[in-house]
């Protein structure tokens, strides 16, 4: 065991505060990662905040993370130490079921492990993330990072960059496709970036007027505000794509209706509360809505080995790690361009 100093929340209406806390021994087949950096992820807060339910206090959010490796199990093959490494939003599963066996480890059918609020299979404790300076991972839940781009701007890709990678991949997005984005934020400026990378046609929905120059300069060939009715009307059947990032209650049903016939809303994003959807804007045009979970472990490194091919990284924000609060608010207000990123030596 490690004394390891973090950021936790002690409760869903406490700022996050310093936190001392053990890591684990090293098992086997673990590698210990010293973090440099590690993303703010808008899941970090609906997690930290209880927005979800079940969140176990003390919480260390935290799962885009990036270090490096400082030390090794007995029975560790994949890695070495001093090696640069990245951990995401999984950090175990039963590698056994169906999904397990096809790389799909974020759809685990016996339940996975998350990196931070999920109950450790060996001993039963709570994980805790990233916003800390250790972490000790099974070597089969660790990616490998190449130094060819910056770290900081590598650290979101293990979550916002696989969370947007996998569904654009899944659905075949590219060339020919008129794509959405509904929501210019963390996910939302990965999913432009990807969108426009595989050759579609990207369109930017946004609330935020000031952000149409950066949605242009992402990758989107033409910028929507919705809060303006005329121009939703305008964008009536429109779409064979919606990726939708929004992490707020919000009107499906506007959105529905910008799809072409067969189109399809790919939503990413996890508002709190559910919302209602009016079947008829689906039948009317054989719509359909699907959905999709970060990413497993073989896509996750394919995608990391993509964005090192094609110099994709995320736009950031460092911060210090006793900016998380005000961080955490800015986010809640749409302002962030377009993830923060803890800048773990701060720490
Ligand atoms: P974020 O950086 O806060 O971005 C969300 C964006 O949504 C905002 O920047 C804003 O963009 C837009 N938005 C906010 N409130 C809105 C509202 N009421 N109506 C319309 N648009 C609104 O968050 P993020 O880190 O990208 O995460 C987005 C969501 O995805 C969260 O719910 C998060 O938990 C979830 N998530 C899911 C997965 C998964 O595996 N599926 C993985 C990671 C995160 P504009 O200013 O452009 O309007
Ligand atoms: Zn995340
Ligand atoms: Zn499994």
């Amino acid at each position: 065991m490690t004394a390891t100093k973090g950021y936790a929340a002690q409760a869903a209406d406490q700022p996050l505060a310093p936190f001392t806390f053990e890591r684990r021994a090293l098992r086997p087949h673990d590698v210990q990662i010293e973090i440099m950096y590690c993303g703010v992820c808008h899941s970090d807060l609906h997690t930290a905040r209880n927005e979800w339910g079940g969140t176990v206090y003390p919480c260390i959010p935290g799962h885009e993370i990036v270090g490096r490796i400082t030390n090794v199990g007995s029975e560790v093959t994949k890695f070495k130490v001093g090696e640069l490494t990245g951990v995401g939003c999984l950090v175990d599963s039963c590698r056994e079921c169906s999904n397990c066996q096809q790389g799909l480890e974020q759809y685990c059918e016996v339940g996975n492990t998350w990196t931070y609020n999920s109950p450790d299979p060996v001993d039963g404790t709570n994980t805790y993330g990233g916003y800390s300076k250790q972490i000790v991972v099974d070597q089969d839940f660790v990616l490998l990072i190449s130094d060819r781009l910056p770290l900081e701007g590598v650290a979101p890709l293990l979550c916002a960059g696989i969370t947007t990678y996998s569904p654009l991949r899944h659905w075949k997005v590219g060339k020919g496709h008129k794509v959405a984005v509904l929501g210019l934020g963390g996910l939302g400026h990965m999913a432009v970036k990807f969108a426009a990378s595989f050759g579609a046609e990207v369109t930017m929905l946004s609330t935020s007027p000031s952000k149409e120059e950066d949605a242009r300069r992402l990758g989107a060939s033409h910028f929507a505000l919705t809060k303006d009715p005329a121009q939703v009307k305008a964008l009536t059947n429109q779409f064979d794509f919606i990726v939708n990032t929004v992490s707020a209650p919000h009107d499906y049903n506007m959105y529905l209706k910008m799809l072409k016939t067969s189109g399809t809303m790919i939503c990413v994003g996890v508002p709190p509360e559910p919302s209602k959807i009016i079947g008829g804007y689906l039948i009317g045009n054989r719509r359909s809505v699907g959905g999709s979970l970060i990413g497993g472990l073989p896509e996750t490194q394919e995608m990391l080995d993509y964005c090192a091919e094609h110099n994709i990284v995320s736009d950031v924000e460092v911060i210090d790690m006793s900016y998380i609060n005000e961080a955490y608010e800015r986010m809640l207000k749409g302002d962030v361009r377009y993830r923060f990123v803890i800048d773990m030596a701060s720490l």
